[in-house]
């Protein structure tokens, strides 16, 4: 989020930017530990609108981040779809998902078991009632690479990139009552376009802070800390729900022949695995603590991987839904942070409630990676009172925690 902004930033509106970093090796970002696969389908327009978006962008990527002199950009992207699969309990929801997709524009098909099983041979359709395949836009690329070209077009573009840990902000309480006409004016001639919808005529931030007592001087902040992003927030006074949340992701082989076009598949257990490389990864939600698993705790070490989860419940299902998983082995495992919005699951993005020039991008949980070009894109036009095809972030804005109004996503993963 933080190298997207700040790439947007700087070579579609000309501004100067830096990018503070604690760890320039990003050894904990999720942004490096991500599966890196894009979807759309999405249960609400806004997630649906922003992959579509960044899709497009992903797809033209080595024309929008080339840089003069050096290789172009190469992320991988392959694009053979997500499967969600339902048995008759998840039939209904994904139906109703087909129809917002299809009225959103997305391409996707809603398949019965036998049509599931025509497609795909190496499925076990056994107690499936449909499957809901996309047909485009959907799949997978390769994040780090995305992460390092959104950084090295920054760069080009004049961006500075310092390893600094930020612990707080300089800042200046509202003049309200004293501007009030002068900002009037100012609103007048654009700055409402600026700002957007969400401008506040609120205190401003003068300097970021960092660790070693450096100071950052801005005309405006953006807080793209991940799952660290809530206590700087803080700093400013504003609550924001993200935590770090472990996911673990597990890299397997297959002796098996490989599975003939496999998408991203979603089993109704809640087991995902998609092909990577000559093997697979996969992954599923945290066992709970009542089932004897470490449950979902806040920031547990990256190290503790959970390896009863793959035997308890990872393998048992990948097994049963593909015959010819039996002789999987597990080769490696990694996991990483969702920087979990706790609130409703999805991105906050948009201007700091009660500051004028502090805005945010946090809190995709599992869906960050995809929406960085489309996030990015749009915040910076917001920062810099520019314009962007990228859709609107106004639903995005993090007032709606404050309001209590929830997105209402049903496709989390
Ligand atoms: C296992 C896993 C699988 C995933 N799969 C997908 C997927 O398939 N598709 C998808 O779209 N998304 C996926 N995600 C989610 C996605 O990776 C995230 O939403 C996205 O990477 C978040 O990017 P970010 O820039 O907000 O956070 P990060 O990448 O974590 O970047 C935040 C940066 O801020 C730095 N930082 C933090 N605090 C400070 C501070 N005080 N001062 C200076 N620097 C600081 C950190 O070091 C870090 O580098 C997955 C995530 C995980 C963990």
């Amino acid at each position: 989020m933080g190298a997207a902004t700040a790439c947007f930033l700087a070579r579609d509106h000309g501004l100067r930017v830096t990018v503070l970093e604690r760890d320039p090796l990003y050894r904990r970002a999720s942004s490096a530990l991500s599966a890196s696969s894009i979807r759309q389908q999405f249960s609400s327009p806004i997630n649906i609108a922003l992959a579509a978006w960044s899709v497009d962008f992903l797809r033209r990527l080595e024309d929008e981040l080339s840089v003069p002199g050096e290789a172009p950009p190469a992320i991988g992207l392959v694009e053979p779809g997500y499967l969600y699969l339902a048995t008759e309990a998840g039939a209904r929801t994904l139906t109703d998902n087909h129809t917002l997709q299809c009225q959103a524009g997305a391409e996707v098909a809603l398949l019965s078991a036998a049509q599931l099983q025509q497609r795909f041979a190496w499925l076990n359709v056994e107690g499936l009632v449909t499957g809901s395949l996309g047909l485009r836009g959907e799949g997978w690329f390769d994040g780090p690479a995305l992460h390092q070209a959104f950084r090295l077009k920054a760069i080009a573009c004049g961006a500075r990139f310092v390893k600094a840990a930020a612990v707080g902000f300089e800042t200046a309480r509202a003049l309200q009552d004293r501007l009030e006409v002068g900002l009037e004016n100012v609103v007048k001639i654009g700055l409402a376009d600026a700002l957007g919808q969400g401008a506040q005529r609120g205190s401003t931030v003068k300097a970021v802070v960092a660790q070693d007592g450096r100071r950052f001087a801005a005309g405006a902040v953006v807080l793209t800390a991940g799952a660290w992003s809530g206590p700087l927030a803080a700093q400013l006074g504003v609550s924001l729900p993200v935590s770090a949340k472990k996911r673990d992701v597990f890299v397997l082989d297959s002796p098996a022949a490989p599975l003939a076009g496999c998408p991203l598949v979603i089993d109704p257990s809640g087991v995902w695995f998609r092909p990577e490389g000559r093997g697979f990864i996969a992954g599923g939600p945290p066992r709970p603590a009542e089932a004897g698993g470490p449950g979902d705790p806040d920031e547990p070490p990256l190290e503790a991987i959970d390896h009863a989860l793959f035997d308890e419940v990872i393998w048992p299902a990948l097994a049963h839904r593909v015959p010819a998983f039996e002789a999987l082995r597990v080769r490696s495992a990694w996991a990483g942070y969702y920087e979990m919005n706790t609130f409703d699951h999805n991105g906050l993005a948009g201007p700091l409630l009660g500051w004028a020039n502090a805005y945010t991008a946090c809190g995709f949980s599992g869906h960050g990676m995809q929406q960085a070009p489309a996030v990015g894109s749009a915040l910076a036009a917001l920062i810099a009172g520019g314009t962007s095809t990228a859709p609107s972030l106004d639903e995005l804005h993090p007032r709606r925690v404050a309001e209590g109004r929830r997105i209402v996503e049903r496709n989390i993963i």
